[in-house]
């Protein structure tokens, strides 16, 4: 049986000077946003904040200079990444294009697709949504059947995406479409595209979470015309490229600190004299919070280092997740306040939000038994 390790690491001095850089631009810009809106974290949208990023250099920071990158190291990224989502940023303007979107172009894009998006999006002024999943295709994304058919110049499309975030406020979304029909092999004949979410032949409809809030949308194709220049890498290579993008996608720290604010603000109630069971639950909590966090930076050390952390990412996805969905339920059961979105008490709200969207946390990016079935294989066990 094959097995993982996690290499203990210290920040270099480097990445904690810009630490605390990062620390000064967000008290300096975040300085009065209460409780409630920062636990929304990455899922915040402002595109004046991601532009004021992106002109900090804290986007593409590992990206070639040549496309508006900084050639920063790994470990300097996460600390701004850690930074960010300990603030409680509205990060989500820039979040997937920086994530997962920009590095799969500098992989698998055109050259002119690098020079035409890349320093745009490291200036945090463009918005990429992800359009993967569809009605009957979630976490089987081998069985899409969003048509990519071949016309001059170009493809045409036809069929449906579903719980794509932010896709009505954002630009481009990398979509995952069918361009051949393989008897017997659903992996083959996928190709993903560059698609510009105001083009002719998109219609974007909201889907309401539990709250009332709109970010996942329905994003329907009718004879949409997507331009060959449009296409981002070889015609059929979808699946190799949509399963490195997902390993880009799962393996940051944001996939254990979405509910932070609560647990910051749960220590601030609980004051400097907590009592006991509050002090037992909040030690627990901080030393788990410490172990995934040495876990969460041992696979940016490997990113760094040029390994390759599939593995070790989804099992600080899996734990990690699980690690997030708990803060809500622990600390409603240690506070005995309700969870109430309108209330006047900021860490009711607080807690309202995280108790309405934790169960989606263990979903988006790849469900526990998915992820669970990637560590099996990465163990040699399936
Ligand atoms: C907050 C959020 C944001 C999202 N944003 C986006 C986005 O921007 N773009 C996008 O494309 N998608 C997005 N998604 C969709 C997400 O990727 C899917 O929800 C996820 O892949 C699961 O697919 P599904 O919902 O169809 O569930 P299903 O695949 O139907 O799964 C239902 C249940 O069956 C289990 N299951 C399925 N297959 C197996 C198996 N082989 N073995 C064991 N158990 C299995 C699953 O683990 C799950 O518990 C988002 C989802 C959420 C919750």
């Amino acid at each position: 049986m094959s097995t993982f390790h996690f290499e203990l690491l210290d920040l270099p001095p480097a990445a904690e000077t810009l630490r605390t850089e990062v620390r000064e631009f967000l008290r300096e810009h975040l300085g009065d946003q209460v409780a409630h809106q920062r636990a929304r974290s990455w899922g915040g949208f402002d595109r004046e904040f991601s532009r004021r990023v992106g002109a900090r250099g804290w986007i593409g920071m590992l990206w070639p200079k040549k496309y508006g990158g900084h050639e920063r190291s790994a470990l300097e990224r996460y600390v701004v990444l850690e930074e960010m989502l300990a603030a409680g940023a509205p990060v989500g303007a820039h979040w997937i294009a920086d994530r997962q979107s920009g590095p799969l172009l500098l992989r698998f894009g055109t050259e002119e697709q690098r020079q035409r998006f890349l320093p745009r999006i490291a200036r945090g002024e463009l918005a990429f949504a992800i359009g993967m999943s569809e009605p009957d295709s979630g976490s089987d994304l081998a069985s899409i059947r969003t048509r990519a058919e071949k016309v001059p110049g170009g493809y045409r499309v036809t069929g449906t995406k579903i719980w794509t975030s932010n896709a009505h406020i954002s630009d481009y979304a990398i979509s995952l479409f069918r361009t051949q029909v393989v008897p017997d092999k659903k992996h083959a004949g996928l190709t993903q595209f560059l698609v510009d979410l105001k083009s002719p032949g998109i219609s974007i409809r909201p889907i309401y979470d539990l709250s009332g809030g709109h970010h996942f949308n329905e994003v329907h194709y009718q004879d949409c015309f997507v331009p060959d220049d449009m296409r981002v890498g070889e015609d059929g290579n979808g699946w190799t490229q949509v399963t490195t993008e997902l390993a880009l996608e799962r393996s940051g720290p944001e996939r254990y600190l979405s509910s932070i604010q609560l647990l910051i603000e749960t220590i601030r109630e609980a004051g400097k004299e907590p009592g006991e069971r509050a002090a037992v639950t909040i030690g627990r909590l901080v030393a788990h919070l410490v172990t995934l966090r040495q876990m969460s930076l041992g696979v940016a050390g490997m990113l760094e280092a040029g390994q390759n952390p599939n593995l070790e990412a989804a099992v600080v996805k899996d734990v990690g997740t699980g690690f997030e969905q708990e803060i809500p339920e622990v600390i409603h059961a240690l506070m005995g306040v309700e969870p109430r979105l309108s209330s006047g008490s900021q860490f009711e709200r607080t807690l309202g939000y995280l108790v309405e969207h934790a169960p989606s946390f263990s979903l988006r990016g790849g469900t526990r038994e998915i992820l669970r079935g990637i560590i099996a294989r990465g163990l040699g066990l399936r």
